[in-house]
């Protein structure tokens, strides 16, 4: 092989390399133009041109060069670069304790279409996943977008490699049902392109907030949650969700907060998971859960009483104390650099602010020395968004491999 070709191919390889990295550039926002891709890849200016125009051709990104476009790092006008809006989309598929939802979800984390159903979750996974995928199926051919593959997010801790639901306590599924070779099998049945995968509800909610969302940024990022029953943690280090050797860390659920609290189904008694779940808020507000909204909404209309009810008042100041409690010892342990909060805990953060914060600095050794920031979740259905992410991985790797087109 002469020089000129083993230039011209190493510069090939060095492109094709760079599309991966470009893609995920340009789907979590942090290139909106060509000169900053141009940057933050440290290619020449040719060779990120190189990498846009072959995203482009794949159907990924637009690449738009009209005048007036974002201003590029020298000042001059940038091609502007954004996700194509009628790019392939991924299935994403969310069970819950009341239904299930299924959505199409696009590069950049937008949500295309999503289909809510509402059933009793039977003791087969298949009866409820086959609903979703069902559902799922009918929006791709609604939409006639091509799908790069499907992702599911489950309220249980989902042990690896084997793909099974561990502990799906809201949930009448037996524990360590095969979650994901029966939603692999209901995707391939009904001729749904791409691979399929399965993760945790909280897990799947921190890694897309990590990615378009209030995680943005963040090097070590922890998020905790509760939605319905039961309080979810998950932890996104450089980028990668950190789910322990076999798939379970982040089981922040059972850290005691309140030792003389309620009884547990993990065999303790407080643990965050009975002491700061809407259930939990309900009760300590004195009122009977009804069986007409979610817990989480019933929660929410609840705390729009709290200056009007000092019984809501009350309750919300217990329920953010323990929250902070818990928070306080992942704080010592973990050493994030931002939390996030999601469901009712995003509302608990709004209404007492002050006082959570003051709690997680008070009883944290590295709270006290400078404080870890506070936010709340931004993201509509994130464990959705984050179920995509899943299915978009294999793209982000490798765009040329995962959609079939190699290099000639
Ligand atoms: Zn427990």
């Amino acid at each position: 092989m002469n020089g000129k070709a083993t230039t011209t191919r190493s510069r090939l390889d060095r492109g094709r390399s760079a599309l991966g990295p470009a893609l995920e550039l340009v789907h979590t926002g942090r290139a909106p133009t060509r000169a900053v891709l141009t940057a933050e890849l440290g290619v020449t200016r040719a060779t990120a041109g190189a990498v846009a125009a072959e995203l482009e051709a794949l159907g990924l990104i637009r690449v738009d060069s009209r005048p007036g476009a974002a201003a590029g790092s020298q000042g001059r006008p940038s091609h502007r670069l954004t996700v194509d809006e009628k790019g392939p989309v991924a299935l994403a598929a969310q069970i819950h304790a009341d239904g299930f939802r299924a959505a199409l979800v696009g590069l950049g984390g937008r949500v295309v279409a999503t289909a809510p159903g509402c059933v009793t979750v039977s003791a087969d996974p298949a009866q409820v996943l086959g609903a979703v995928v069902e559902a799922g199926a009918g929006l791709l051919r609604d939409s006639g977008r091509r799908c790069v593959g499907a992702g599911l997010a489950v309220p249980s801790a989902v042990a690896e490699p084997e793909g099974t639901a561990l502990n799906p306590l809201h949930l009448a599924w037996p524990a360590g049902a095969p979650v994901r070779d029966v939603f692999a099998e209901l995707v391939r049945e009904a001729g749904i392109e791409g691979p399929a995968f399965t993760g945790n509800d909280v897990n799947l909610a921190a890694l897309a907030e990590h990615r378009h969302g209030a995680g943005r940024g963040a090097q070590h990022l922890l998020c905790v949650a509760t939605g319905h029953r039961g309080v979810g943690g998950a932890l996104v280090l450089d980028g990668r969700l950190h789910t322990g050797s076999s798939g379970l860390a982040l089981e922040v659920g059972h850290l005691t907060v309140n030792p003389e609290g309620r009884p547990c189904y993990c065999g303790s008694r407080g643990c965050l998971d009975v002491e700061a779940d809407p259930l939990a808020f309900l009760s300590a507000a004195g009122r009977a859960p009804g069986p007409e909204v979610s817990l989480l909404q019933q929660s929410r209309d609840l705390l729009r009483d709290q200056a009007a009810d000092p019984a809501v008042r009350a309750a919300t100041e217990q329920l953010v104390d323990r929250l902070g409690l818990g928070l306080a010892g992942l704080v010592n342990i973990l050493n994030p650099d931002r939390i996030i909060l999601g469901g009712l805990h995003r509302e608990l953060l709004a209404a007492a602010p002050e006082r959570l914060r003051a709690v997680v600095a008070d009883r944290s050794l590295w709270g006290r020395s400078g404080g870890v920031p506070i936010l709340g979740c931004t993201l509509d259905h994130n464990s959705l968004a984050g179920a995509a992410e899943l299915a978009w991985q294999p793209v982000l790797d490798d765009p040329l491999a995962a959609l079939g087109r190699l290099a000639a």
